[in-house]
């Protein structure tokens, strides 16, 4: 029996390759094609766009992508037992899915892709936020993407899109919503995926901004909210004191309350306290 793209189904293609799935490599893989097809399509206009997948195992969000029209998909994957599966995917899409063996943390993959280019990838946990973190801090802005569509546990997901005041908002918020706008778009069970993981899981959409929200040094602010939320229970006079000797002058000179905790702070607010401490240095 075949499924609505024309190939065999999932199960029948993962029994038939003896592809166990490894945790070390994270691997807990989509099944439901009409679920996959529903996170493609989160992913914006796929026509117009070359797509950069990480992780495409078994191939259920690869064929998604290319049945929901896709222009093109690089796919990089780390696990070899996965390529000849993928050979078949791609002999369906005739010269729209290239396969790239080898680990994302590692591959250059300028040259492959032509703009815009979408990243939509079911992560491997291990080297998700990683990757996020690397896609958002290029050493050019804007970067290589125009919009990531990522799965990850929840509860990361609650953080990248965190608002001040929430436990979630720290770094990660800061650092996406500085370059970003960021929404979770949906949330998918364990169930979903075999082998069920422990933790819910969620799809962020992540759209860039083509200019920073607010003015600052990006090594500055990196610093300030790194150090502010390292100790995020503490007054920021206390946990800033090691970055200036006129910390409290600094912070009330930003429009912030020496007494008041990081996670209070909004993005202006990290903003205009790095902007200062640039100012004074
Ligand atoms: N996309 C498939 C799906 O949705 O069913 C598989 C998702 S599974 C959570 C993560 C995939 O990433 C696995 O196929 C795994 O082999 C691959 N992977 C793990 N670490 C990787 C790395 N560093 N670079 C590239 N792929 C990796």
């Amino acid at each position: 029996m075949s499924n609505i793209d024309g190939l065999p189904p999932l199960r029948e293609v993962i029994a038939a390759h003896g592809l166990s799935a490894r945790k070390s490599l994270g691997q807990n893989f989509l099944m439901d094609l009409n679920l996959t097809a529903r996170i493609a399509r989160q992913a914006g206009d796929l026509a117009g766009s070359d797509i950069l997948e990480i992780g495409p195992g078994p191939g259920g969000l690869t064929r998604a992508l290319l049945h929901e029209g896709a222009r093109k998909v690089l796919a990089v994957e780390k696990d070899a037992r996965c390529l000849p599966i993928l050979a078949d995917i791609a002999a369906h899409y005739p010269h729209r899915l290239q396969v790239i063996e080898g680990d994302a943390l590692d591959i250059d993959i300028s040259g492959h892709l032509q703009a815009p280019v979408r990243v939509v990838a079911n992560l491997p946990y291990n080297v998700g936020t990683e990757l996020l973190i690397r896609w958002l801090t290029p050493r050019t802005w804007p970067p290589f993407w125009d919009s990531l569509t990522l799965m990850f546990q929840k509860e990361v997901a609650e953080r990248i899109v965190a608002a001040p005041g929430s436990k979630a908002y720290g770094r990660l918020s800061i650092l996406t919503q500085w370059r970003a706008e960021a929404r979770i778009v949906m949330e998918i069970s364990p169930q979903a995926f075999t082998p069920p993981p422990k933790v819910t899981s969620a799809v962020v959409h992540i759209t860039r901004r083509t200019e920073m929200l607010h003015p600052a040094n990006e090594a500055t602010l990196t610093r300030v909210v790194a150090t502010a939320f390292n100790q995020r229970r503490k007054m920021l006079r206390s946990s800033l004191k090691g970055l200036s000797a006129d910390i409290e002058a600094i912070l009330e000179q930003s429009g912030i309350a020496p007494t008041e905790r990081a996670e209070n702070v909004s993005i202006e607010g990290f903003c205009a306290l790095a902007r200062e401490l640039d100012r004074r240095a």
